[in-house]
């Protein structure tokens, strides 16, 4: 059809970029990106009229967007070519034809174009040896500056090597580390390095390899020089989505998987940088100060669980203040048995323990309010958490269930 529409106008139209590779890899991708020589919206409009769903249109970008359902999305932008006025700025564009369309791109397994058009359907344009780079499984730069113009590709050359499992070939690994010598990484805006992390992140599956290469290639320390990333947490990010999802099964739970990861990747930042590395990836002061509070409280957490018989209302009283993300970090950074045992007995049943009396109740018992109402609130939770209650005759009983 979208060929059909750009014969309509007289529009060159070409699927490109991710769409391409993956047909190639034989992956699905139903995010299609299309670019056409001429209007991208006028043609994007047409498209629109003929497959449906909802446009919205960017004319300040000649960009739009057509989304047919939850999961497929149609992109459209009008042949362009990019220049930087200087190194990662954000990129000045013109209109112009496929081949500065396709070098604008950042490696060179995305920039293949296939035509649409009728009279060319299906040949494909690969100027930069996109094929035999995805035949040998390697990342490649168009450029020796790309990095150094969009820093950004730093963490998509990564990303894509690891998603894909491809290595970074030579000179390319060579342009990156001299990105990174040149303190290139620095430049971006924390916005911009937290989306390229949040993505990351957001492919779980190869997050752990994604991680790895980081460490390997020494981004940690060039985005800070106290982001200590050693190899316990590499270890521990391995394991992480199950131990999430076992607990996800025992009990349901909301919690969000980003904020544990999060904290595990910043578990080996020394406690006078935490707040610095918290700045760069995360936005949200509040989970900012929830987060380095538990975190720097893990040495005396892990040092009181780390006893063999610790009594159930130290444990609730210890990890309570601390979110489940928090709850769910310390159990999958620690090694010991006993703490790993406590937290998950925690989560998965004292932290359900809830006082459901109130001064209200004692009101009208007839006990006149006063200090002498924390203190009853607080035994009878204490009470509740040890799993115990007092008969008539004053005698304790063990009440498990209560
Ligand atoms: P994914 O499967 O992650 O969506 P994708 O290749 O479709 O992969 P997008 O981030 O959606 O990735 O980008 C679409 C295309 O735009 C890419 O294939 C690439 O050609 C180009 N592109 C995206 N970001 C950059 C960048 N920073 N520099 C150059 N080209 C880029």
């Amino acid at each position: 059809t979208a060929g059909t529409v750009g014969d309509e106008l007289n529009q060159n139209v070409y699927v490109v970029g991710g769409f391409v590779r993956d047909l190639m890899l034989k992956t699905d991708n139903w995010d299609i990106d299309f670019v056409t020589e001429g209007d991208g919206i006028v043609f994007a409009k047409a498209l629109h009229q003929a497959v449906g769903g909802k446009l919205t249109v960017h004319p300040q970008f000649e960009t739009a967007v057509i989304r047919l359902s939850s999961h497929i999305t149609l992109d459209v932008v009008t042949a362009r070519r990019e220049y930087y006025e200087y190194p990662a700025a954000l990129p000045k564009v013109e209109k112009s034809n496929i081949w500065s369309d396709l070098f604008r791109r950042d490696f060179t397994i995305n920039c293949m174009a296939i035509c649409l058009n009728q009279s060319s359907f299906g040949d494909m344009s690969d100027y930069f040896g996109g094929m035999k780079d995805l035949q040998n499984k390697s990342i490649r730069v168009l450029y020796n500056l790309s990095f150094i113009e969009d820093p950004t590709r730093i963490f998509r050359a990564i990303r894509f090597a690891a998603r894909l499992g491809f290595h970074l070939e030579v000179s390319t690994r060579q342009f990156l580390q001299q990105a990174l010598q040149n303190d290139m990484i620095r430049r971006l805006s924390h916005d911009r390095i937290r989306e390229e992390f949040l993505h990351m992140i957001r492919e779980q599956e190869s997050f752990h390899h994604s991680m790895t290469l980081m460490k390997e290639l020494g981004v940690f320390q060039a985005l800070h020089s106290g982001f200590i990333v050693q190899s316990h947490t590499l270890e521990r990010l391995k394991g992480i989505r199950f131990a999430m999802e076992g607990f996800r099964q025992l009990s349901p739970s909301s919690f969000n998987q980003t904020v544990v990861m999060l904290m595990q990747i910043m578990s080996e930042v020394p406690p006078a940088y935490l707040e610095e590395v918290c700045q760069i990836l995360v936005a949200n002061q509040t989970l900012i100060q929830q987060m380095m509070k538990s975190m720097n409280q893990r040495d005396t957490i892990y040092h009181i669980l780390k006893e063999d018989e610790v009594d159930r209302f130290t444990i609730y009283q210890l990890l309570r203040p601390h979110t489940e993300e928090a709850l769910m970090f310390f159990y999958n950074d620690s090694d010991d048995p006993y703490i790993r045992h406590y937290i998950a007995f925690y989560l998965l049943k004292l932290r359900h323990i809830q006082l459901t009396i109130s001064g209200n109740d004692l009101k009208s018992l007839g006990i006149n309010p006063g200090p002498i109402y924390r203190r009853i609130l607080d035994n009878v939770l204490k009470a509740k958490v040890l799993g115990t209650i007092y008969d008539h005759d004053g005698e304790l009983k063990y009440a498990e269930n209560l």
